[in-house]
């Protein structure tokens, strides 16, 4: 782990060095300068990214003007800066559960950290590095329901967003519950507040920050009682097995000194949750399926 610190230390010098001399402005690296491929390619002739994040989840990915801020937004800025990538210089890009994958693939983004959970279908399409923290499938409900898990859902409304993983688990686990989706969860929090759903699903971790929203405070509660492992990685291009484990080297790093931790507790933390120990044996090993 030091030894990669250091590692990771002359590697930005160099890159540094490097850049001092090169003007490049083509896409993944083709550009002067430097002959690497991919993100890395592209962070060193260019030095910007784009990355994309979520706009409507609390804690995780917000925007506000034109800020956005959140624990996925910290993750992604600790990524671009150990790809020698100034704060200043990312470009973010809203996305949504479904788009995710398009993005990468058309290039509309360099990467994506969005609460995006690593799974085989989506390793079809995209890499992933990560993850960075693993969440699980919950319920949002009114303070007042009895509510208490996924088997409770049979004819009840439930509302959840297109192309995720909770909506999907939905359709093939709970099939008599029944569904609305749409493109943001944001979206089904009037219709629980009005009674219109009877919950609201997807990760514990995003539902807990709507709870905690001033607008509804002491209306919703999350039941407690998650269903699935959702381990959130950051997506790339498919072929970027480099960019890929220069991800999980900067997570490595970020985990061993502070960064991590400090990206939490500027976010998520706040509301007094502690870090959760970023497990650096579980990253992926960026191959394919
Ligand atoms: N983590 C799940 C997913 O990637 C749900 C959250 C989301 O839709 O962003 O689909």
């Amino acid at each position: 782990m030091r030894f990669k610190r250091v590692a990771a230390v002359a590697a930005a010098a160099t890159l540094a060095l490097g850049l001092a001399a090169c003007g490049g402005d083509s896409d993944e690296g083709t550009g002067s300068g430097s002959s690497a491929k991919g993100i890395v390619g592209k962070a060193q002739n260019q030095k910007k990214l784009v990355i994309g994040v979520k706009a409507d989840q609390p804690g995780l990915g917000l925007q506000t003007g034109s800020q956005y801020e959140g624990f996925d937004v910290e993750i992604a800025k600790i990524i671009a800066k150990g790809l020698g990538v100034d704060a200043n210089n990312i470009e973010w890009k809203t996305t949504v559960s479904a788009n995710r994958e398009p993005f990468i693939e058309q290039g509309t983004v360099d990467l994506v950290v969005a609460t995006y959970t690593i799974n085989d279908e989506r390793k079809q399409k995209v890499n992933f590095a990560g993850p960075y923290y693993i969440a699980g499938q919950d319920l949002l409900v009114k303070a007042d329901s009895t509510l208490t898990g996924p088997e409770a859902l049979e004819g009840k409304k439930v509302c959840s967003v297109q192309g995720s993983t909770p909506a999907k688990r939905i359709e093939s686990d709970y099939p008599k519950a029944q569904l609305q989706q749409f493109d943001a969860y944001s979206k089904c929090l009037p219709l629980l507040e009005q009674g219109k759903v009877d919950a609201v699903t997807t990760d514990d971790i995003i539902l807990a920050g709507y709870a905690a929203q001033d607008q509804f405070a002491g209306k919703f509660k999350v039941v407690g009682n998650p269903f699935s492992s959702e381990p959130y990685g950051i997506g790339l291009k498919k072929d970027d097995k480099d960019g890929c484990e220069k991800v999980n080297d900067i997570l490595k790093a970020a985990a061993s000194d502070g960064s991590y931790k400090a990206a939490w507790d500027a976010t998520l933390g706040k509301s007094g949750t502690p870090a959760p120990e970023l497990d650096t044996t579980k990253l992926t090993n960026c191959g394919s399926v």
